[in-house]
């Protein structure tokens, strides 16, 4: 499936995280149809939307999607040259879709810090030259391959060659190849390499109960990850732990007491699923009310192939209704009323929170 990698220096508060995420979530042997790792967490994606679906249609359930986490054990400086764990954590986050890069930004004595200071820039900076050396590897041994195909006129050899020319001088500066200005072709080709430093990233920065605001440490990451377009999701992991534990009644009045409407955790998961390029559409009937999820450009047929195969199979058309007008309407009859709902064919390309119904062909 598709994963976010959450990765890290050791003692930054990644398990925790992972740990809350989980706990949060859905257990494994609830999923028969996926095997799970033991550092995978398949975790439900908050979507208020759906309630409100909910309250219209008056299902017996309501399912959420989900979306996976993979917990990457901790890296320390000299990976790439298989220091600790190094080849073990490089390989791991291969697999993954997006970096969600966990960066401690709080004090504490009890809590060492691998390099006996916090400082989140140089934090970064260490993660981010192991994952740029390991990229520089793949590039060269690349390189080394193609080089020779290429003075044979391979014509494809020629343009991998120029397109790894080109973000190579970035890898040796231990830069991502993430901010090489390049074309949405040179992108799609360099996808065979699975690069870790192509793969879309976020900063969670995480802080104490009281490092919200005034943070010079959430500053630096702040202005770190705007020179790299990135996002950042603020979040106190300890906090969001005790909140997990939580029983629902306790959880919301604990949330009031605090301020705060919902869980830190949701921001982390819905940040990382639109990281990942997904969105949800959902199905409403009497039964259940269902959110899924697709990548985000797929068609009616690729949406109805999530629920089940032969739904994509034997695809005919999809009863589609945007989200707003569901609302708006009350429902689909209201919606059908208003001429708001839609016979979608083939090439429907699917928006998010769009509510389908599919019809095909046994
Ligand atoms: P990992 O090595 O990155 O997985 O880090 P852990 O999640 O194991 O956290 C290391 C230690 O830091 C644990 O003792 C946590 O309780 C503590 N810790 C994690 N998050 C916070 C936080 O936000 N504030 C404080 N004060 N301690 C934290």
């Amino acid at each position: 499936g598709i994963k976010c990698g959450i990765v890290g220096l050791p003692n930054v508060g990644k398990s925790t995280l992972f740990n809350a995420l989980t706990q949060a979530g859905i257990d494994a042997e609830n999923f028969p149809f996926c095997t799970i790792e033991p550092n995978t967490g398949v975790v439900p994606v908050p979507d208020p939307r759906q309630d409100k679906i909910a309250a219209i249609v008056n299902p017996k359930r309501t399912i959420p999607t989900t979306m996976e986490f993979v917990d990457i054990a901790g890296l320390v400086a000299g990976a790439s040259k298989g220091e600790g764990l190094g080849n073990q954590f490089l390989a791991n986050i291969r697999e993954t879709d997006a970096i969600a890069h966990v960066v401690r930004c709080f004090d504490n004595e009890n809590v060492i810090h691998v390099a006996n200071k916090v400082d989140p820039a140089s934090d970064i900076e260490v993660i981010n030259t192991e994952l740029a050396l390991s990229d520089l590897d793949a590039v060269e041994k690349q390189l080394h391959k193609l080089h020779k195909k290429a003075k044979g006129q391979d014509k494809e050899a020629i343009r991998l060659v120029a397109l790894l020319e080109k973000i190579k001088p970035t890898l040796d500066q231990a830069m991502p190849v993430r901010s090489v200005d390049l074309s949405d072709d040179e992108k799609k080709e360099l996808h065979q390499f699975h690069l870790l430093t192509t793969k879309p990233t976020l900063y969670i920065a995480n802080v104490n109960e009281d490092g919200f605001e005034d943070n010079p440490y959430l500053d630096k990451v702040r202005e770190i990850a705007a020179a790299e377009n990135a996002e950042v999701v603020v979040i106190c992991n300890k906090l969001e732990s005790e909140i997990a534990e939580l029983e629902d009644d306790e959880k919301i009045e604990f949330l009031s007491d605090l301020g705060m409407d919902e869980p830190g955790l949701n921001k982390v998961i819905r940040a990382s699923y639109k990281l990942l390029g997904l969105q949800t559409f959902f199905t409403a009937g009497v039964q259940e009310v269902r959110a899924w999820t697709v990548k985000v450009g797929a068609t009616a047929p690729n949406a109805a192939g999530v629920i089940h195969t032969d739904f994509e199979k034997g695809f005919i058309r999809a009863e589609t209704v945007a989200y707003n007008d569901f609302i708006e309407f009350n429902g689909e009859s209201g919606a059908k009323d208003a001429g708001k709902w839609r016979l979608e064919g083939k090439e429907y390309i699917v928006k998010d929170g769009d509510v389908m119904h599919f019809r095909f062909n046994v």
